[in-house]
């Protein structure tokens, strides 16, 4: 069995994977005043960055993902079924890339929910989320209310494996390095990054952080005007 078979990935997505590595492959910027992200050390420029502590929404997902995990495993919550099911999701598309941004407008979900009626159109409940059903259109005809069971339902059930005959060599082994580092830092007892820390990262870490790395920030800024 090769280490790929566990890997899933969104069929949806599957082009994201080769967009977004050319993307990743620029040089990091030589600013000395940068500092690395959190979750890939990247070096971004203190002035900028996704509040000074993660180069892009990919990394602040891809770190999101691994406390999230981490908590489910300490408190037990990983035992239940749903819970298994929407980590399965999340890292088929953490490890497609990362969430494709799609946000609907107000008017159309609105809209989406007159014509459905405020009920999931699977099981009649009272709806909750609005689903894509194929690719990212916000196309009246794409959308459908749904509970958030049945959503979960619809994404688990769009999860393809993926072959490693459906990734060039280069994106196939950035995909085995991705889902082992994936791995490793959900498993370790001991957090290997702050960001992965579940138990201290928005009690002290997260607030700590940002407001170290801003400061910082803010200092290189008044530097450059002066
Ligand atoms: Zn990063
Ligand atoms: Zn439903």
């Amino acid at each position: 069995m090769s280490a790929f078979d566990g890997l899933k990935i969104v069929s949806d997505h599957k082009h994201l994977w080769q967009k977004k590595r050319k993307q990743r492959t620029k040089p990091p910027r030589r600013d000395p005043s940068a500092l690395p992200c959190l979750n890939c050390d990247r070096l971004l420029p203190r002035d900028r960055g996704h509040p000074y502590m993660f180069c892009s929404d990919r990394c602040s997902e891809f770190a999101r993902h691994i406390r999230y995990v981490r908590g489910c495993r300490l408190d037990g919550r990983i035992n239940q079924e749903r819970v298994q099911k929407a980590i399965a999701v999340e890292r088929g598309h953490i490890l497609a890339g990362g969430y494709s941004k799609r946000p609907i407008p107000k008017k159309r979900r609105d809209e989406v929910f007159a014509r459905d009626q405020g009920q999931c159109v699977r099981c009649g409940q009272p709806g909750t989320q609005i689903h894509h059903m194929r690719g990212p259109s916000n196309a009246l005809d794409n959308l459908q209310l749904l509970c958030q069971d049945c959503h979960l339902e619809e994404s688990s059930a769009r999860l393809v494996p993926i072959s490693d005959a459906d990734l060039a060599p280069a994106a196939r082994e950035a995909a085995y390095d991705r889902a082992a580092e994936l791995d490793e830092r959900i498993e370790v007892k001991k957090p290997l990054r702050q960001c992965d820390d579940y138990v201290n990262w928005d009690k002290k870490i997260r607030h700590r952080t940002a407001r170290e790395r801003s400061s910082a920030a803010l200092a290189v800024v008044h530097e450059k005007k002066e």
